[in-house]
């Protein structure tokens, strides 16, 4: 999923400052999973920006409202006339969510509330951690499922960088090494020799160094789109 963290409360308050009545919009899908973006934070979130504008004198009209995803038109036309009523939507999506909203609404200021940071996965309660940066030419089939775009602080492909010690990485020694975490994995499953194949230099064109991406799926097109 997507994960995504609040701005801090100030630049929020700060953004939406030149405004008399906001829609606060948050999303039902990843953010919502994150604890970042869903009912409960556009609730929460609305709340602090009413009571901060009341203490300073200048009172804030909130709309509070929550779309199944943000990154859909299906979910976000029906909103239109909520759109139209309020002087510019705090979005509590993901950046993608953002610019769909943008997208659709043109004449609209749209404004994130989240910083979108990465996709990962819970792996106890409350904890979120990175584990695909869609690199577009996925290389798990050679490292026992563990990514080392994503999880190697220097995106290595062929082992180690020789810096690891006891198992956590020289850039950040609260995280682990990655390519101890493979090289142990492999090993438990029977299967180092696939270490000795050499990976070629990786290709960062499908990673978005060839421009922004996008994917067409012809077979459920209506009709032939250029995009
Ligand atoms: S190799 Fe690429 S596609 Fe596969 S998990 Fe890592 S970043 Fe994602
Ligand atoms: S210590 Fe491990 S995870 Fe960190 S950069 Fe080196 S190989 Fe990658």
């Amino acid at each position: 999923m997507i994960i995504a963290d609040r701005k801090p409360f100030e630049e929020i308050k700060a953004m939406v400052a030149p405004f008399n009545r906001i829609l606060v919009l948050g999303c039902g899908t990843c953010v919502t999973v994150d604890f970042s973006g869903g009912e409960k934070q556009v609730g929460i979130l609305a709340a602090e920006l009413r009571m901060a504008r009341q203490l300073e004198g200048k009172p804030l009209e909130t709309v509070e409202y929550t779309v199944q995803r943000q990154c859909e038109w299906e979910f976000i036309d029906p909103i239109a006339e909520m759109v139209r009523g309020v002087d510019a939507v705090l979005s509590m999506a993901c950046g993608v969510g953002v610019q769909a909203m943008a997208e659709r609404y043109p004449d609209k200021i749209i404004l994130p509330a989240l910083n979108t940071v990465m996709m990962g996965m819970p792996i106890e309660a409350g904890v979120f951690v990175e584990r695909c940066a869609g690199c577009g030419n996925c290389v798990l089939a050679i490292t026992g499922g563990i990514c080392p775009i994503a999880r190697c602080s220097k995106n290595l492909l062929n082992g180690p960088c020789g810096g690891s010690q006891n198992g956590k990485c020289e850039v950040n020694p609260e995280i682990e090494c990655a390519w101890q975490l493979i090289y142990e994995k492999l090993k438990s499953m029977g299967r180092l020799d696939v270490l000795l194949e050499i990976v070629e230099p990786k290709d960062w064109r499908p990673a978005g160094g060839g421009g922004p991406r996008k994917i067409l799926r012809e077979e459920v097109m209506i009709e032939k789109v250029e995009v």
